[in-house]
């Protein structure tokens, strides 16, 4: 059983949305070409669902600055902009996604005192989102993924897919992913790599 999981590929984190990834928008039109291979027996699409006034928001913290250090719950936090509001476009799939493909969405974000890069649990670790148990009961044995963003996003999913998922082969889809700071990649790459995950293309994928 070979799953796909494709991370927060929306408005928000494409040029145009509130917390653009370069070239996030590029990733479209590869997921598809994943989406419509045939490979997968299963589609996730995970995305960053917060409630206005997320603690994660510069605007949550009076004379923060954006893209700055801060704290959230006592722990280290980046100030992002405000992304990915419940129910606004930002929020939104990317509208060339084969979303119709998708077999479950995975939201995370919601809890607006602890932010969630994984679409696995929050970043305390405390909360899960239920995707563990769910690829578990349908029995995965393989999941790739990809999407945005690679250095966040993306990279902690994958290293919880692998805590989390015992026995489950992960890779990563590089092609199909964008970064949002390129050393951040390098790292985020290097990183995956020392967990046991391996970094694929799509003709890899496809092949
Ligand atoms: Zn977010």
């Amino acid at each position: 059983m070979k799953a796909l999981l494709l991370i927060d590929i929306q408005n928000g984190f494409c040029p145009g949305g509130n917390l653009p990834v370069p070239e996030g928008d590029q990733v479209v039109q590869v997921a598809n070409r994943l989406i419509d291979s045939g490979k997968y027996d299963l589609i996730v699409a995970s995305q960053d669902w917060h409630p206005a006034g997320h603690g994660s928001f510069a605007s949550a913290h009076p004379g923060k600055k954006v893209f700055e250090m801060g704290t959230l719950s006592g722990k280290p936090q980046m100030m992002w902009p405000d992304h990915c509001v419940q129910n606004t476009e930002d929020a939104r799939f990317h509208p060339g996604l084969h979303l119709d493909a998708v077999d479950f969405i995975q939201q995370k974000g919601q809890n607006p005192a602890v932010d969630s890069y994984s679409a696995f649990r929050d970043n305390d670790q405390a909360a899960l989102t239920g995707l563990a148990a769910y690829l578990r009961g349908k029995g995965i044995s393989e999941l790739d993924l990809c999407g945005l963003a690679t250095d966040y996003c993306v990279k902690f999913s994958a290293i919880d897919a692998v805590e989390m998922l015992p026995g489950v082969t992960v890779r990563f889809i590089e092609d199909a992913s964008r970064g949002i700071d390129p050393a951040g990649v390098k790292a985020a790459i290097e990183e995956m790599r020392t967990r046991g995950i391996v970094t694929i293309d799509s003709r890899d994928a496809l092949a």
